[in-house]
């Protein structure tokens, strides 16, 4: 065990005020009062944070009185403008203001400002996690945090008893980039799950119980051409290691409107990335893969 393990083994719980009593508000407080943090909630409606005293939290009455109770001061709101309303009378000088409240990231950049002009240090936070995989380590579930590193390593320790840690930058609205950028990923992983099980519905034969683990083992083995795409944009090369070039792929792109049509489906989430992919191809970037696209869609 090396020192740092033994001082943590030692370290009484670090007491912290949540702001927020939602779903994953009473989640996180369940953790960290599991784990012996003393907790002092707040929540708009009074209920929901009175709930928890039965697990030893200590119910404000006021946002204000939960700010003045401790130094570590998490909000975990509906969003934004609730963050907003929730703090405006409270005294937020000396405060470390850790915001998990799901924002954009221009959102975590103004918020953070705003907390540092009130004399507090501000770290902002993307919950990679639902409710129930808060406080099971073994859920995978992990925060993204960015803003200030000082804070970020003085509560270390505390921030990790609910779920992961991922310190992305000292950028506050990193985390809600990082956040965002993964979501729409899946997004975008849905749409596509959606629409081949819309191709196969048709079809009394097929079991869609039967296809799912087919279409699960598929995007695994997908998902790591990831990997390759960070590394033609690192090198600015998009031909580098393609093997599945983007005339082919276009090619294929009108195989696959035709089996939607075939099998009387929609087109519209299939036809946006195939319309990019085509333009790409017509700007005679037919050796690429995907990855020119992410040139299309940037703006800037
Ligand atoms: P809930 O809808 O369960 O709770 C929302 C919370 O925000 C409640 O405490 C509510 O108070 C409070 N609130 C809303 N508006 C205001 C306001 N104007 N002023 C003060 N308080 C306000 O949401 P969750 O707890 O599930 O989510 C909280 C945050 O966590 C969100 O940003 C969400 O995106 C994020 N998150 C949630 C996940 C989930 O699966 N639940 C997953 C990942 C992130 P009241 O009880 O009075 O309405």
């Amino acid at each position: 065990m090396n020192s740092d393990s033994m001082h943590e083994k030692s370290a009484p719980p670090a007491p912290l005020t949540l702001l927020g009593a939602g779903a994953m508000g009473t989640a996180l407080a369940r953790a960290w009062l599991s784990a012996g943090h003393p907790v002092t909630v707040w929540n708009r409606t009074p209920a929901r944070a009175e709930a928890l005293a039965a697990d030893g939290a200590t119910v404000a009455r006021s946002a204000a009185e939960a700010v003045a109770a401790n130094r570590l001061v998490i909000a975990c709101l509906l969003d934004d403008a609730s963050v907003g309303d929730a703090l405006g009378d409270s005294e937020l000088a000396g405060r470390d203001l850790v915001n998990l409240t799901t924002g954009t990231p221009a959102q975590g950049r103004a918020r953070a400002a705003w907390a540092q002009e009130r004399g507090a240090r501000f770290l902002g936070g993307g919950i990679m996690a639902v409710p129930p995989m808060i406080g099971v380590p073994e859920s995978g579930g992990y925060v993204f945090y960015s803003g200030s590193a000082d804070l970020f390593e003085e509560h270390r320790d505390t921030l990790a008893v609910p779920a992961g840690t991922r310190y992305v930058g000292a950028d506050a609205g990193f985390a809600a980039l990082h956040d965002v950028a993964l979501l729409s990923a899946m997004e975008g992983m849905f749409a596509g799950v959606s629409h081949a099980f819309a191709l196969i519905g048709g079809e009394k034969d097929i079991d869609p119980r039967d296809f799912a683990p087919l279409l699960v083992d598929w995007l695994t083995a997908m998902a790591p051409a990831a990997h390759q795409v960070a590394e033609r944009l690192r090198s600015g090369d998009y031909t580098r290691g393609v093997v599945s070039n983007l005339a082919m792929q276009v090619a294929g792109g009108a195989t696959l409107v035709r089996t939607a049509e075939e099998q009387g489906v929609s087109t519209e989430l299939i036809t946006p990335f195939h319309d990019l992919m085509r333009r790409r191809l017509a700007d005679g970037h037919g050796e690429e893969d995907t990855t020119g696209v992410i040139d299309l869609l940037r703006s800037r």
